[in-house]
């Protein structure tokens, strides 16, 4: 998954990993989050250029994912599409305070700043590993829904109010102050 960062050039080259991509394993090992949730190998494909003495970078990843909604336990099939843009600057004999960015600029030529659009890289070609475990680690949703307005299962009875209703909802409370209320009547002597 190499870039040649010597060989950029001011009009974009286009560049594209497939799914066949032999980088892909170490990148998907990487990332915990992803474990079970893939259903179909990612593959990404890139634009790059030269500005100045920078390389900007912009492509995305595309796949499809296989997860558990939080709300109904469903699982479900979603497709994968993260965009990503990012500028590296020459390190120019610079280290990165943190040791995971070091060890990247060492081993991989590149590595991240604090945040995803600015990194700093070193040497004719770089890796993009690690940019790209920070692409899929950012595809996978923290909370998954199979729809936005899932209404998830029922905390009493456990039926699945997508698909049944029960009658649980009727005999609830209208808020929170109305339960507490409730609660503060019935600990009145
Ligand atoms: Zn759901
Ligand atoms: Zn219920």
């Amino acid at each position: 998954m190499k870039l040649f960062v010597d060989r950029l050039k001011q009009t974009p080259a286009e560049l594209a990993f497939g799914p066949d991509d032999p980088g892909w394993a170490e990148v998907l090992e990487s990332v915990p989050e992803l474990r079970g949730a893939l259903a179909e190998p990612p593959s990404v494909t890139l634009r790059a250029h030269r500005m100045g003495q920078d390389a900007y970078l912009e492509g995305v990843l595309t796949g499809a994912l296989e997860l558990e909604c939080s709300r109904c336990l469903v699982r479900y099939r979603s497709p994968l599409r993260e965009p990503f843009r990012l500028v590296l600057e020459p390190a120019g004999g610079r280290v990165p305070a943190e040791p995971e960015a070091a060890r990247d600029l060492a081993r991989l030529g590149m590595c991240l700043g604090d945040e995803l659009e600015l990194g700093w890289f070193e040497g004719p070609a770089i890796d993009l590993r690690s940019l790209l475990r920070e692409v899929v680690a950012l595809a996978v949703p923290v909370q998954p829904l199979c729809r936005e307005d899932c209404r998830g299962l029922c905390p009493r009875c456990g039926v699945d109010r997508n698909r049944e209703t029960c009658g649980c909802e009727a005999e609830r409370p209208a808020s929170p102050f109305a339960a507490l209320a409730a609660l503060r009547r019935r600990q009145e002597p």
